[in-house]
């Protein structure tokens, strides 16, 4: 299928992109790797009159460490993600999670802004920003703003981002030394969607957990932080009893939809089964 025609536009720098989206406003969409977006335009479900390319813009692919915080350049790719020393120590979800993003040719190319931003509640990095409390931070032509992960999705490929902005970076607060991290994820087959998925990030000190979180991929119309989950660990050594309780809150607000993946009450238990399993992972992982 071929897409609706388009002006194409290559700025160099990301002052030069946002004016360019002030100019032509909701007729222009910024591209990234194009993986989400092009599909998009082949099935005739977005139309943008003119695409604006990211790729030529330096400061939006660095992966870095900057205080407290990691920083990923939006344009950064998930193969960039998977093969960065920095965050394999750091952060070593990062990659496990975008390990089980479709496949090589599609992590060569696909970026976490495009993966984040998207607004697709099918795609994994969103809820592991949520358990990690990452910041988006997005820049237009009023300035930048730092929205936080567990505030940015409002509907199905719906966002806090306006037209007019762009997501140039994702910060994440380092976690502890030592953390428990897991990202589980059920699908049909390798490179596809996951038909539900549960990040879990915790901290526990001398066995008792003080600090865990819990989110979830496609199982509803956006990825859900499921922050009563995370709550029902905090506290507790993680035993059955704690793990019981999470598991249950955390599918309490799992509204899948009925699709080729299976029904919604065999996506919400899979929700579950997800969530006891990075529990327990998690809990092994940490130190
Ligand atoms: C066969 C196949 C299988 C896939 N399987 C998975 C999977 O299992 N899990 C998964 O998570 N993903 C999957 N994907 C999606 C893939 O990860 C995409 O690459 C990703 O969702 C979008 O990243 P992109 O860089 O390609 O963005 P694009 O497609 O270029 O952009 C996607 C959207 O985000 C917007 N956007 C992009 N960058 C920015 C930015 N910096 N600021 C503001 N808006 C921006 C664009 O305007 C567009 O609306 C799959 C894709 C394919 C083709």
């Amino acid at each position: 299928m071929i897409p609706p025609g388009f002006e194409y536009h290559r700025p160099r720098s990301l002052d030069e992109a946002i004016s360019l989206l002030a100019a032509h406003d909701d007729a222009a969409r910024v591209i990234a790797g194009g993986h989400s977006l092009i599909p998009m335009m082949k099935l005739r479900l977005a139309a943008p009159e003119h695409l604006v390319d990211l790729q030529d813009i330096a400061e939006l692919h660095a992966i870095r460490s900057e205080g407290q915080n990691l920083v990923i350049g939006a344009m950064a790719t998930q193969a960039e993600m998977i093969g960065s020393e920095l965050l394999a120590k750091a952060c070593p979800i990062l990659g496990e999670t975008a390990l089980q993003i479709a496949d090589p040719q599609v992590r060569y190319v696909g970026t976490i802004g495009g993966n984040v931003a998207n607004g697709d509640p099918g795609n994994d990095l969103p809820a592991v920003m949520m358990a990690l409390g990452a910041v988006y931070r997005a820049k237009g032509p009023k300035g930048e703003r730092d929205i936080a992960a567990r505030d940015f999705y409002q509907g199905t490929f719906l966002t806090a981002l306006s037209s007019t902005e762009i997501l140039t970076a994702v910060r994440i607060p380092t976690p502890p030394a030592g953390h428990g991290y897991a990202y589980e994820k059920q699908k049909r087959k390798v490179g596809d969607y996951a038909t539900a998925a549960a990040a879990v990030v915790l901290t526990l000190s001398q066995g008792s957990c003080s600090r865990a979180a819990v989110a979830l991929t496609n199982v509803a119309g956006t990825p859900l932080f499921a922050l009563h989950a995370g709550q029902a660990l905090v506290g507790t050594r993680i035993d059955g009893t704690a793990i019981d309780a999470a598991v249950k809150h955390a599918t309490a607000i799992a509204q899948p939809a009925a699709d080729q993946r299976g029904p919604a009450d065999f996506r919400t238990h899979l929700a579950g089964v997800m969530v006891r399993r990075a529990i327990q992972r998690a809990k092994e992982r940490a130190a």
